[in-house]
């Protein structure tokens, strides 16, 4: 685990200024990322992700096109225009959200995310979500929908309905949702999207979800169930159900 994977594992325990003092190690360290050659060869900036650090609201992209390249910040295009407007029409704006992308860099070309540069990337994304600890995230697309529900079903089966999964150590309501860009050119699509974001509010006032038992209330458990095999009362707390997350999504055992 490198340090600040271990740091956004903790974050939980952080105040907000630790958490954000911590959001910004992690985009010093993005900035000089070679962990995709071609990648790092081919970008003019790493597009670290930008926004309010102590967010309630997320949302994670595919990839930097070519403004974003540019100008080293998330979906300042014709995509980033019309999820400006989204926002406006729900009361928000850019800063009150943070922004971020499945990956930091432009693939050349435009062309689609490779799953190597996906995997890469996505320490980085799931520290962001562990330090910046939002109560919803928005995929925007199918990229980032399969990577944070770590399936392949697509966003047309998917989008507009939340469901809790957990990221990391954190537990957030996901809500995923067409991406601008597609809905751009498809006005069919950019109606579902203007439909799919009129219920963000709704996610927003809802309690947070329930967040895993921290570290060492798990090690007890698992210590107990060791030393004295899973019986019935031991084994409930641990058992899946549709809204916690389970033991198997923790890596436990
Ligand atoms: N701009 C971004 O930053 N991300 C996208 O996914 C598309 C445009």
């Amino acid at each position: 685990m490198t340090t600040i994977a271990y740091v956004a594992s903790v974050a939980h325990e952080l105040t907000a200024a630790e958490r954000r003092e911590a959001l910004k190690q992690l985009f010093a360290q993005t900035r000089t990322c070679e962990r995709c050659p071609e990648l790092a060869k081919t970008r003019k900036t790493v597009v670290f992700g930008a926004g309010n650090a102590d967010a309630d609201l997320m949302f994670v992209g595919e990839a930097p096109g070519a403004s974003e390249d540019e100008q080293g910040l998330p979906f300042v295009g014709r995509a980033g225009k019309l999820l400006e407007q989204l926002l406006g029409e729900i009361g928000l704006e850019r800063a009150d959200v943070f922004i971020a992308n499945t990956l930091c860099c432009r693939p050349p070309g435009n062309r689609d995310p490779q799953p190597h540069e996906i995997e890469n990337c996505s320490e980085y994304l799931m520290s962001k979500v562990e330090l910046i600890q939002p109560k919803v995230i928005c995929t925007l697309g199918n990229f980032s929908t399969k990577l944070l529900r770590g399936e392949p079903t697509g966003i047309t089966r998917l989008h507009g309905q939340p469901e809790v999964i957990t990221i990391g150590r954190r537990a957030v309501r996901l809500y995923p949702l067409y991406h601008p860009a597609a809905a751009l050119y498809t006005p069919r699509m950019l109606e579902t999207l203007h439909e799919d974001f009129s219920r963000i509010p709704g996610l927003l006032e809802m309690e947070p979800p329930e967040q895993p038992p921290p570290e060492e209330e798990l090690e007890a458990v698992r210590e107990a169930v060791l030393e004295r095999g899973p019986a019935a009362d031991q084994r409930a707390p641990l058992e899946a159900s549709a809204d916690t997350p389970t033991a198997d999504q923790l890596g436990l055992f």
